[in-house]
């Protein structure tokens, strides 16, 4: 089986890749390598540099390989940066991609797994999140994937193109080899960005928001260990390519740890206290996001097994200790 994925260069992709690889999978990558890194990719996955919604590249690309199914992970995903440029992800991350929709049904390719991500929630009105919860995306990053995942539903209804999308929480840790880990440019992310403050290559870490509504006033956050949730994406395009119906499923362990509870295990991991000052709330965060994640577990078996927080943090240690500059 040949899995086409995009945005195969970048942080989840990669994994994806390497881990297709591993399970004896075929892979192809699309990345535009606007942000991602060569490095990170297995010598068995030809990469083809181009953008999905370049008709031309997507077309050569599936007549020059017998594609199964894709797995979509091209796509912005800062949430900061979409409050500022709203229109910059409706293009990049929904009208973009209907390229690679239109190429796959001339192509007579059905499954395709979506990466998308609990910010299509919003400010929950109930936690932990279950999928039939309200979507009101509170940033222009959550709209973007709440538009596409309906855009996919029409693609099923109308040309029945098949998906699954996946509603990540926050995505974390690097491989358990110690050999890839995630390197942003610019880095946006917390356990990153605590952990290069930990090691002194930033000089220091803000919290951003001490004020919300939650135990400790720090924002409340889902991690999920890079590899559970790469493992999540096999285990449903197994159920996609063997006929299950298009569905979508919260990825997250149903445990909400706090930004001051990471740093304080960023503080155990790297055996020393590091500067962290305090900040304003951050634009279109949400206080709280813990997935109920109990639909995927129950249809696919799937469970978390290297997700508490000691063990993501141990990983992410790892990698920024051996990678100061990423993959730079
Ligand atoms: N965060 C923070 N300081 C930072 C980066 C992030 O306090 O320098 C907070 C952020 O406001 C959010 C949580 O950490 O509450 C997780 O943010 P991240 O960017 O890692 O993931 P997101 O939840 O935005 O997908």
């Amino acid at each position: 089986m040949k899995i086409l994925v995009t945005g195969g260069a970048g942080y989840i992709g990669s994994h994806m890749t390497r881990m297709l690889i591993a399970r004896g999978y075929e892979a192809v990558v699309l990345d535009s390598m606007e942000y991602g890194h060569k490095e990170s990719l297995p010598a068995e996955a030809p990469l083809v540099v181009g953008n999905v919604a370049d008709e031309t590249v997507v077309k050569k690309l599936f007549s020059d390989h017998h594609i199964d199914g894709v797995m979509h992970f091209a796509g912005y995903l800062q949430v900061e940066e979409s409050v500022r440029f709203p229109i910059k992800y409706m293009k990049n991350n929904v009208i973009g991609p209907v390229t690679l929709l239109q190429c796959m049904r001339e192509a007579g390719v059905k499954p395709i797994i979506f990466s998308s991500t609990a910010a299509v929630y919003g400010n929950p009105l109930t936690v932990p999140i279950s999928e039939d919860h309200r979507k009101q995306p509170v940033s222009p990053y959550g709209l973007s994937k709440w538009a596409f995942e309906e855009l996919l539903r029409v693609y099923d209804r109308s040309y029945g193109i098949k998906s699954i999308a996946l509603r990540y929480f926050n995505a974390a840790g690097a491989s358990l080899d110690g050999l890839h880990g995630e390197s942003h440019t610019p880095e946006t992310h917390l356990i990153s960005l605590a952990c290069q403050a930990a090691l002194g290559l930033r000089a220091h870490f803000s919290i951003f928001g001490t004020d919300y509504e939650t135990p400790d006033g720090s924002a409340l956050r889902d991690y999920i260990h890079i590899e559970d949730l790469c493992d999540a994406h096999i285990k449903v395009l197994e159920a996609l390519i063997s006929g299950h119906p298009s569905d979508v499923y919260n990825v997250g362990t149903g445990t909400g740890t706090s930004v001051r509870e990471v740093v304080a295990e960023i503080t155990r991991a790297a055996g020393h206290a590091f500067p962290v000052t305090e900040a304003g709330r951050r634009a279109g965060d949400p206080p709280i996001l813990v997935a109920d994640p109990a639909k995927i577990m129950k249809e696919f078996g799937w469970k978390p097994a290297h997700s508490d927080i000691g063990s993501i943090v141990t990983s992410a240690m790892k990698w920024h200790t051996s990678h100061p500059k990423g993959y730079a």
